[in-house]
C-alpha cells in the first residue's frame, strides 16, 4: 500500500468515474462506488480522505449520503465535493448548506476540477490544523489552570501569583506597583463559630472581591488559608476604597459576626526583588497592625526590616547567650521615703552582649513571643536567690529580692515545685524572694491566675502586682486577686505637675491599696517634685532613679553593706 490519501468517487455512470480517476490517480489511491449505500459501506471500513459524489444516484442519492456522513461525528469531517449538472443552482446551494465544502459541474473541465478539490484539501488542511491547536490549547489550557489556580476561589494559586507577579513587575519596570498582603482577623473563630462552608464563603466571596478589583491591570491570588495578595500598579490604588469595598461586600453575606480585613502595603522599589521577599514585606506591615481596631492597613518602610533583622539576630543569638553567660542582672533597690532605708530591690535581667547595646524592652518582647523568656526568668530567679544567700552569708540583714514572672509561666505545671525546689536549694525564705506579676496573666486565665497567686502566697512568697494600671482590668482585678502590693505603671507618675488627673488617680489608688491591705509602691520616680507629690498623698515606698539605677551586684551588695554599718 502507498501512502496517498483515499478519494472515493461515488457515481452511477461508469464513465464519469473513469473520467475522474483519471484526473486524480496520481496524487489518490482511488476508490469507487456506484450510490450512496455502497460508499458508506466503504466509509465506514477504511479512512477516506475526500468523497466526490454526484447527487443523483440509484438507491441512495447524493443528498442522502451528505446527510448520513454530516449527522456521524466520525464522518462528518471529512469533506465531501458534490458534482452537478450545469445550470443546477439549486441543488448546488441546497448541498453547500448541507455541509459539503464544494462543488464540480459535468462537463469537467480538468484544470478547474484538480484546482477545487486542491483547494478543499488545502483548507481542510487548515482547518484540520486548528482544530488541533484549538484542543491543543484547551488542553493546556485546563493543564494550566489546574496548576495556577487555586482550587476553592478560582484566583492564582501561590506559585502562580509568584511567577506572573514577576513577570509583570519586571515587565512593566517603568510602572510603579505595590504588593497587598490582606489576612482575616480571627478566621480560626468563624471557622470555628460556624460551619466550614460558612468559612469556605468568605473566602470565595473575597476571591472573587479580589479579581474584580485588580481588573486586567493587576493581578491576585490566595497565597494560603485566609491569606492573600495582590500585586497592582500603585497609581490606582486606593486602600480606603478597596477595604471599604471588601467590608461592603462580606457584609452582603449575612453573616453575624465581625468579619475584618487587614492588609499591609509593600511599594515595589526593586522589580528584581524575589516576589516571595516582596510579600514577606507587605506582611510584615500588616503584622505591625494586627490587634488594632482602627487601623485597617499599614505600609512597609525600611525600619520593619531592620527590626525584622535585629530580632532574628535575637533568636539566633539567645541559646548561645544564655550558656556562655552574657546574662546577668543588676539590681535597682526601693526605698522608704521616710525612714530613708531600701526596703527591697528588684532584679532586672540584662543582655551583656559583646558588641551591642540590648535593652530588655527589646529582647523580652521577642523571649515572650518565642517562649525563651521562661527559661530566662528560671535564670534570673536563681540569681536572684544566690544574691540572697549572699546577704546571709555577709552577716547582713536580708533585703528582699522581687522577680519579674512573665505570665508564660503560669503555663507551666510545674512552676510551683521549681520556685520551691529553688528556695530549698538556696536555703532562703520564701518571703525573701517577692514576685511581680502582671496584668497580662489575669487576663489570659483569671481563675487559674488567682489560684496560683493564692498558693503562692500560702507559701510565703509575697505577690506584686506590677505595671498597676496600665491594663484594662485593673479594677475587676483587684475584687478577686489578693496580692500584696500595687506597683503603680510608670505612666502616672511621669504626669506628676503635668497632668492633675493622674495625680488624682495616683491618691485614689494610694487609698484604695490602704483599705485593701496592699501596700502601694511607685517606680520610675524621677525628680524632687514627684518625690514630694508622693510623700504628700502618702505614698512611701519608691523605686527609681531619684534614689538609684539598677546597680551591678557588687555595687549593690556595697550600698547595703554600707547603709547597714550606717555609713
Ligand atoms: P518593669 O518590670 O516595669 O521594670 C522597671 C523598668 O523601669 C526597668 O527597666 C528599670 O530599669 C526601669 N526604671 C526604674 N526606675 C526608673 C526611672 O526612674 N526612670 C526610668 N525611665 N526607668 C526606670 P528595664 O530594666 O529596662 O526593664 C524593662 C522591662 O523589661 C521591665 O519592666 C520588665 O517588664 C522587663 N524585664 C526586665 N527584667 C526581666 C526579667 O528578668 N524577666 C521578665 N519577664 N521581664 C523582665
Ligand atoms: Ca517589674
Ligand atoms: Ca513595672
Amino acid at each position: 500500500m502507498d501512502n496517498k490519501p483515499v478519494m472515493l468517487i461515488v457515481d452511477d455512470v461508469e464513465i464519469n468515474r473513469v473520467v475522474l480517476t483519471q484526473f486524480f490517480q496520481e496524487e489518490y489511491s482511488i476508490l469507487e462506488a456506484e450510490n450512496g449505500q455502497e460508499a458508506m459501506t466503504i466509509i465506514e471500513g477504511q479512512p477516506v480522505s475526500i468523497v466526490l459524489v454526484d447527487l443523483v444516484m440509484p438507491v441512495m442519492d447524493g443528498f442522502q449520503l451528505l446527510a448520513m456522513m454530516k449527522k456521524n461525528d466520525q464522518y462528518a469531517g471529512i469533506p465531501v465535493v458534490v458534482m452537478t449538472a450545469n445550470n443546477d443552482g439549486d441543488s448546488e446551494a441546497r448541498a453547500m448548506e448541507m455541509g459539503a465544502s464544494d462543488f464540480i459541474t459535468k462537463p469537467y473541465n480538468p484544470t478547474i476540477v484538480r484546482c477545487r478539490i486542491r483547494n478543499v484539501m488545502a483548507r481542510e488542511e487548515i482547518e484540520w490544523r486548528r482544530v488541533a491547536q484549538v484542543a491543543q490549547n484547551r488542553q493546556l489550557m485546563e493543564m494550566h489552570q489546574r496548576i495556577e489556580l487555586d482550587a476553592l476561589t478560582g484566583i492564582y494559586n501561590r506559585e502562580a501569583f509568584y511567577r506572573r507577579a514577576a513577570d509583570m513587575l519586571q515587565g512593566h519596570a517603568k510602572i510603579p506597583y505595590s504588593i497587598v498582603y490582606l489576612d482575616i482577623s480571627c478566621f480560626k473563630v468563624i471557622n470555628d463559630l460556624f460551619r466550614i462552608e460558612t468559612g469556605n464563603l468568605i473566602l470565595k466571596t473575597a476571591g472573587f472581591y479580589f479579581s474584580m478589583f485588580v481588573g486586567d491591570t493587576g493581578i491576585s491570588a490566595r497565597i494560603e488559608a485566609d491569606h492573600f495578595v495582590l500585586c497592582v500598579p500603585t497609581d490606582s490604588l486606593d486602600m480606603d476604597k478597596l477595604i471599604a469595598g471588601l467590608d461592603s461586600t462580606i457584609q452582603s453575606l449575612g453573616i453575624s459576626h465581625h468579619i475584618h480585613f487587614y492588609a499591609g502595603v509593600y511599594p515595589v522599589d526593586n522589580a528584581f526583588l524575589p516576589v516571595d521577599q516582596m510579600c514577606d514585606r507587605a506582611h510584615m506591615a500588616l503584622n505591625r497592625i494586627k490587634g488594632q481596631y482602627m487601623t485597617r492597613y499599614a505600609y512597609y518602610d525600611k525600619g520593619m526590616r531592620d527590626q525584622m533583622i535585629e530580632e532574628q539576630m535575637i533568636v539566633r543569638n539567645m541559646e548561645f547567650a544564655l550558656n556562655e553567660g552574657q546574662f546577668g542582672i543588676m539590681l535597682q533597690p526601693m526605698y522608704n521615703l521616710r525612714s530613708k532605708e531600701i526596703i527591697s530591690a528588684e532584679a532586672l535581667v540584662r543582655w551583656n552582649h559583646p558588641k551591642r547595646q540590648m535593652s530588655p524592652g527589646k529582647f523580652i518582647p521577642i523571649f515572650e513571643s518565642n517562649g525563651f523568656i521562661v527559661r530566662l526568668d528560671r535564670f534570673v530567679w536563681e540569681a536572684a536567690c544566690r544574691n540572697l544567700r549572699r546577704q546571709i552569708d555577709a552577716g547582713l540583714e536580708v533585703v528582699p529580692i522581687s522577680v519579674n514572672v512573665s505570665r508564660l509561666n503560669f503555663y507551666n505545671s510545674d512552676f510551683m515545685d521549681y520556685l520551691l525546689a529553688l528556695v530549698k536549694k538556696y536555703d532562703i525564705e520564701p518571703r525573701m524572694l517577692k514576685l511581680e506579676i502582671t496584668e497580662s496573666a489575669y487576663m489570659d486565665n483569671p481563675h487559674q491566675l488567682i489560684a496560683m497567686v493564692r498558693a503562692f502566697r500560702g507559701h510565703g512568697f509575697p505577690v506584686l502586682m506590677d505595671d498597676f494600671g496600665s491594663g484594662y482590668s485593673s479594677l475587676s482585678m483587684l475584687k478577686d486577686l489578693p496580692v500584696d502590693v500595687l506597683k503603680i505603671d510608670m505612666a502616672f507618675v511621669r504626669e506628676v505637675g503635668r497632668s492633675s488627673r493622674a495625680g488624682a488617680i495616683m491618691e485614689s489608688i494610694v487609698e484604695l491599696g490602704g483599705r485593701l491591705h496592699m501596700d502601694v509602691v511607685v517606680e520610675g520616680v524621677e525628680t524632687q517634685e514627684q518625690v514630694d507629690f508622693l510623700d504628700r498623698i502618702g505614698c512611701h515606698d519608691i523605686q527609681g532613679y531619684y534614689f538609684a539605677k539598677p546597680l551591678d551586684e557588687e555595687s549593690f551588695m556595697g550600698l547595703i553593706e554600707r547603709k547597714q554599718k550606717g555609713e
